[in-house]
């Protein structure tokens, strides 16, 4: 049984008195959210430390954004591992659409650090997702295989709780347009198909698998429906305590 997994990713906003904040509030409003999901908050850097201090205690997971694929080194403005794990982050988001399009991170380097996540027992949230020209050219499946193959190329995974896939068409990141159900949910089990040729039809099914992209309190519950949507992972409406406690509840 897959228990579903809602994480707020920040990406660069709340300084770390406003995480701090946010990261209280949400705390404080955890009693309304369904017992059986995971929480995860997915602060910038700087406020990693804030957040990890206000949620300590509480059953709320601790996220990054992104990682550098090495233990340490002159790489001038880049985040190790090993810095993620004395924070206390469990998960970290890779290969999200925003780094793949302004950063031009591709599948191999994605990879590695995939790679040295896992080695570091960080759990990746690796995002994949097709843009809407590759939608509309019917490519959707192909990108998806492509980015899968490639951000996981030689992974060992023996727990599949260590691995959680965010299926993000780049069409409904931030624009307000959300995937239905139908069309999330005949990629989510495409992937599921995927993992399933890749690590085994067992793990496959353990593996979880969120949706992100303009998920809101008004459409979370239709999307968590469907049989292969394992929760969410949400931008914008994870600024507001009360819209991301809503999602999380919902
Ligand atoms: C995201 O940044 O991963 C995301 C899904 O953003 P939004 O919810 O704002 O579309």
């Amino acid at each position: 049984m897959r228990k579903k997994i809602i994480a707020g990713n920040w990406k660069m906003y709340q300084t770390p008195g406003q995480a701090r904040e946010l990261a209280r509030a949400v705390k404080n409003g955890m009693a309304k959210i369904v017992p059986d999901r995971e929480i995860v908050l997915c602060p910038p850097f700087p406020a990693l430390y804030a957040v990890k201090e206000e949620i300590e205690g509480s059953k709320i997971g601790l996220g990054a954004q992104n990682i550098y694929p090495k233990e340490e080194g002159a790489f001038t403005g880049e985040v190790s591992p090993l810095m993620l794990q004395e924070l206390g982050v469990s998960y970290v988001i890779i290969g999200h659409s925003e780094r793949r399009q302004y950063f031009k991170e591709e599948d191999g380097f994605i990879n590695q650090k995939v790679l040295i996540a896992l080695k570091y027992g960080l759990k990746p949230i690796l995002c994949v997702g097709e843009t809407l020209n590759e939608r509309e050219a019917n490519l959707t499946k192909d990108k998806i295989k492509t980015q899968l193959l490639g951000g996981l190329k030689g992974v060992p995974l023996k727990e599949p709780e260590v691995l959680v896939i965010a299926y993000e068409p780049v069409w409904a990141i931030g624009t307000g347009r959300n995937a239905t159900p139908q069309q999330a949910q005949e990629v989510h089990r495409f992937i599921r198909q995927w993992l399933g040729e890749r690590f085994g039809e067992k793990t496959a099914g353990d593996i979880r698998i969120q949706y992100g992209g303009s998920v809101k309190p008004e459409n979370v519950a239709s999307l968590m429906t469907e049989p292969d949507i394992d929760g969410a992972l949400v931008g914008g409406a994870s600024l507001s305590a009360d819209s991301f406690l809503a999602i999380a509840g919902g």
